[in-house]
């Protein structure tokens, strides 16, 4: 059977190719992540001086001399005053990432994602700070150590420019709909009190999973202590759930999130399972290979269903 889905509020649509249904273990080996040795690698502790100068460091105790360094990108895609392009060195260690980390080390990472963010949303030059994580190499990381991204352009970019067009002509916000349709559905990986992760209806990407919190808030900085601490941990627990289930795919997550205009943040998680062929290219519409209620089967680690789809 095929489906034709459309997006949430957008018009874009996927196909649901059921016939052609993959399960996790067909993604194995679809990955490449090439680790590099820690004596050459620029992120780890000791080899400070590959890098520009740091522009903050965060520690975890005050013993440590750095677990959390950033620093302007060594070939920016922009430079000041146009724009910023900033590296953050996720950890100190040279083999792990986000989906290893413990609670404190993701506290500290999801914090400092807030704090880099308003840093850069407060100059004056700037439109849209776009943070965004590349972990292995088909998704566009260069580097094999763990590291996220920002860059702070001085415009609006495109499509959420065409989001918000389309959110201006509604009378509620798209998203706290979302959260009240997908709440409590098949869909679902991770929920609690402030925060859902889930496999979204529309999807562009096996195991596209989408975090977006209860409350309408526009950005990061607008999080209160409880929003930080959950979505830390539920990022974290989401990130370990793909790499588990996926055998450690290439990924890609990323913000989105506005300075001081109304919008409702809310986080995408890609991993890099599939490319984009000719008809994608063609027509936009993605071909999707497994049912986002079947992705958050797997996900939400439920034993039963998980049983009854790898047994033909
Ligand atoms: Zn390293
Ligand atoms: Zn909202």
């Amino acid at each position: 059977m095929v489906e034709i889905r459309r997006h949430y509020f957008l018009k874009r649509y996927c196909i649901l190719a059921s016939m052609r249904a993959k399960r996790p273990q067909d993604f194995a080996g679809e990955r490449e992540r090439i680790r590099t040795s820690s004596k050459d690698c620029p992120f780890c502790m000791g080899n400070e001086n590959m890098t520009p100068p740091e522009t903050a460091v965060y520690r975890l105790n005050k013993e440590h001399e750095w677990d959390l360094r950033c620093f302007e990108n060594l070939y920016p895609a922009l430079s000041p005053p146009d724009g910023y392009h900033e590296v953050i060195v996720d950890t100190a260690s040279h083999d792990r990432s986000p989906a290893d980390f413990t609670d404190e080390e993701m506290h500290l990472l999801v914090d400092v994602y807030r704090e880099r963010f308003d840093t850069y949303a407060r100059k004056d030059t700037i439109a849209y700070v776009s943070l965004f994580k590349n972990y292995g190499k088909a998704a566009g990381a260069s580097i094999y150590h763990s590291h996220t991204q920002l860059i702070a352009v001085p415009i609006m970019p495109p499509e959420l420019d065409t989001e918000r067009n389309v959110i201006k002509q509604l009378d509620h916000c798209p998203y706290c709909s979302i959260v009240e349709k997908e709440s409590g559905s098949s869909r679902v990986i991770i929920e609690d009190r402030e925060w859902l992760a889930f496999a979204p209806f529309y999807s562009e990407t096996p195991f596209e999973v989408w975090i977006v919190p209860k409350s309408h808030i526009n950005n990061l900085t607008y999080m209160d202590s409880k929003q930080t601490t959950s979505l830390s941990m539920i990022l974290r627990d989401v990130l370990k759930r793909l790499k588990t289930v996926l055998d450690d795919p290439p990924y890609n997550y990323h913000f989105l999130q506005t300075i001081g205009e109304n919008y409702h943040l809310n986080i995408r998680i890609l991993p890099r399972l599939s490319i984009k062929a000719g008809f994608e290219l063609n027509t936009g519409i993605y071909i999707l290979t497994v049912p986002p209620e079947d992705a958050a089967g797997f996900l939400s680690g439920g034993a039963k269903d998980r049983q009854s789809y790898i047994s033909p």
